[in-house]
This record gives structure tokens, C-alpha cells and sequence, in this order.
């Protein structure tokens, strides 16, 4: 089973992805993870998608696209969480056909809604693991102790990306851009709207219920 999140800027989509894995063994496949991975190893990959990064912009659906689908492809046709991928219509077709080059399909697409106002406030509370790129907030779901991964031990750290005017930038680029997913899915009646703004628990009760159908 393969699912797509979709949510702006610490709408919790990284933690839900978590909950799905525990929880039904799906793959997390965050695009922004995979991103930073190849930047802090000056991949070349890396290298042209840097830039992007580092002002908050999209990288070119043509980076992005390739790296998502070797991933996929390498994950061996086990179910995956799509976090932060597709963000563009481009994306969202060229995934479609290669899932269906490969016999597989997206089951249901997750919108967690969330209002701009506590987006932000989520945002400059984060922080997250060097190790895996788990996701803490020292608002809303702190570590046991700070500074450190409750599940790896890893250091926490703040996004190079996660400064106000970083986040007003991408959230905007969300809004804007990512938003016309909603069109495309539903169009497949694929969507489930979840309202991202309640508490963790609730919100993966929700996501579970919509996913298991
Ligand atoms: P995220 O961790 O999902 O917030 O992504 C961090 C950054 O990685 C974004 O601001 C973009 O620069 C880039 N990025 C991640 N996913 C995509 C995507 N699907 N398309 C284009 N750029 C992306």
C-alpha cells in the first residue's frame, strides 16, 4: 500500500509518517530527508539541488523525480509513505505513471490541514535528528532529554531552512503550488482531509481510520 501525504510546513506529516510505519510497516520517504542527505554528502545530486534548498525554493521537478523513484524502485515494492513528494503536478503525474510501469498505485492521499498561525508556531519550536531526521518540537512533543533523540540518541539540530523568513517563503510556496495537488487527487478520489491542528494521538487515530479504510 502506498499513501501520500500531503500538508504544509509542520502540518506533522513527518510524524504521522512515523506513526504509519510503526504501526503498519509502511516506508517513510521524505523527499526534504532524502535532499539533505545528498547535500551533507556533496553528492552531485546535492550539489545542483543546494541552492534551491538553502533559499526555500522547490529543486527542479527533474532532480526530484529521479531521486524519489530510484527509492522507490529500490525499496523493493514494500508500502511507502510519500512525505513532501509529489509538490508539483509535474511530479504527481510522472509518479503515477511510473507506479503504474510497476504494477502499483497510490491507495489514499492524507491532507492534514493546519492554520498558517500555528504552522508557524510549530515551526520555530522544531528541531531534528542528525541520525534519521526524526522530528521533535520543544513546544508540542518534546524529547526526554534535550537535545537529544529519544529513539536513536542522535543530536537534534534546527533546520538551516526552519528562519522566519525561510518559513513564510515556503509555507507561501505551499500555498500556492503544493495546494493544487488537492485538485489532481481528487480528481481520483483518492483525498482525505484530517484536521492536523488536533493533538498527535488524534490526528494518527485519523490517519490509521482513513488508510485501513
Ligand atoms: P521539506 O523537508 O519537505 O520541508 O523540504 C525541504 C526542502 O527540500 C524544500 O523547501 C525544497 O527546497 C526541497 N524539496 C523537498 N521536497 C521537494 C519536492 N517534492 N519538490 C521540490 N523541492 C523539494
Amino acid at each position: 500500500m502506498n499513501i501520500i501525504m500531503i500538508g504544509a510546513q509542520g502540518s506533522g506529516k513527518g510524524t504521522q509518517a512515523e506513526a504509519l510505519e510503526r504501526e503498519l510497516g509502511l516506508t517513510p520517504c521524505a523527499s526534504g530527508d532524502l535532499l539533505r542527505d545528498h547535500i551533507a554528502r556533496g553528492t552531485p545530486l546535492g550539489q545542483e539541488a543546494r541552492p534551491y534548498y538553502e533559499r526555500g525554493d522547490l529543486v527542479p521537478d527533474g532532480l526530484v523525480i529521479q531521486m524519489i523513484l530510484d527509492f522507490i524502485r529500490s525499496s523493493g515494492g514494500r508500502g511507502i509513505t510519500l512525505d513532501g513528494f509529489p509538490r508539483t503536478t509535474p511530479q504527481a503525474e510522472a509518479l503515477d505513471a511510473a507506479l503504474r510501469q510497476m504494477g502499483q498505485r497510490i491507495a489514499r492521499v492524507l491532507y492534514l490541514e493546519a492554520p498558517r498561525a500555528l504552522l508557524l508556531d510549530r515551526l520555530s519550536g522544531r528541531y531534528i535528528c542528525r541520525a534519521h531526521g526524526h522530528v521533535w518540537n520543544i513546544k508540542t512533543r518534546p524529547p526526554r532529554t534535550p537535545g537529544i533523540c529519544d529513539y536513536d540518541e542522535s543530536e537534534l539540530y534546527q533546520r538551516s531552512d526552519d528562519t522566519p523568513e525561510k518559513i513564510a517563503h515556503r509555507l507561501d510556496i505551499f500555498f500556492s503550488e503544493t495546494i493544487k495537488l488537492l485538485d489532481y487527487y481528487s480528481a481520483q478520489h483518492k483525498v482525505t482531509r484530517i484536521d492536523g491542528a488536533q493533538p498527535i494521538e488524534v490526528v494518527t487515530a485519523a490517519v490509521l481510520a482513513a488508510v485501513r479504510g
